[in-house]
């Protein structure tokens, strides 16, 4: 199991410093599930510098798909890595639906993350119309196909997959656990296809939307649920802890 926390923009460094400390201390020993949060860029070392020593891992947010260069306001694998994350979320969909983020974009970055030896959460999810008109699986087998093409985790262990539906995310509706079963399984086919069967079953395929510690247990009990991602319910130390301690 994993369990990411996605503070989104939350937080100046004195705030994500109290909350690092919060998680660590409401998470104790968690077990076989791997913790992680990502905070904002800027208290990336503040909260690295927090959780050192803890079980608690380091992600980012987003990166930019090269090194280093003239990309103005922007943040690189070997930054991160500097920082101390071993983990970045990659095609939110806030990114793809603010920062006109796109399936080829989100490839290029996840062969920068595995070249950096980060471990990419690579974000997929379909929009509620999409979902009324059928097309779920059609809309999140084109995002698989087209971010992941090429990709080498070379280890399950390297890649992270987050089903979001988008109509769920920050909205306080959550995909049934059947619903989400249902894409999960999905996903885990995909995955088979392009990975083989070994990998395929030891990747994580993380759900996330509106993940609450009432309903996470429920959730992380479907079959192919590895975890989730957590938006709103990672800003408390004490709920997200939880949500964990359901995984
Ligand atoms: C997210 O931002 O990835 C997310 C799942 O948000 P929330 O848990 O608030 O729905």
């Amino acid at each position: 199991m994993l369990v990411a926390g996605n503070w989104k923009m939350h937080t100046d460094i004195d705030a994500a410093r109290a909350l690092a400390r919060d998680v660590v201390d409401s998470v104790g020993d968690p077990g076989d599930v791997t913790v992680v949060v990502c905070p904002p860029f800027v208290s990336l070392s503040a909260v690295a510098a927090e959780i050192a020593g803890t079980p608690v891992g380091l992600g980012a947010q987003n990166m930019h798909a090269q090194d280093a260069g003239a990309f103005t306001g922007e943040v690189s694998a070997p930054m991160l890595t500097s920082a101390g994350c071993r983990y970045v979320i990659l095609g939110h969909s806030e990114r793809r639906q603010f920062f006109g983020e796109t399936d080829e974009g989100v490839c290029a970055k996840i062969g920068q993350a595995h070249a950096h030896g980060l471990v990419p959460i690579v974000c997929v999810g379909e929009t509620l119309e999409e979902r009324k008109a059928g097309k779920a699986e059609e809309v999140v087998g084109r995002q698989l196909a087209h971010s992941l093409r090429g990709a080498a985790p070379g280890s399950p262990d390297r890649l992270a997959i987050a089903y979001e539906p988008v109509w769920a995310i920050g909205t306080g509706e959550t995909a049934t656990p059947d619903q989400a079963q249902e894409m999960h399984a999905f996903i885990r086919v995909r995955l088979n296809e392009q990975f083989g069967p070994q990998t395929a079953r030891a990747l994580h395929i993380l759900y996330g939307g509106s993940v609450k510690p009432g309903n996470a247990a429920e959730l992380f009990g479907q079959t192919d649920v590895d975890g989730g991602l957590i938006g709103g319910a990672s800003l408390k130390g004490e709920d997200f802890a939880a949500i964990a301690r359901a995984g």
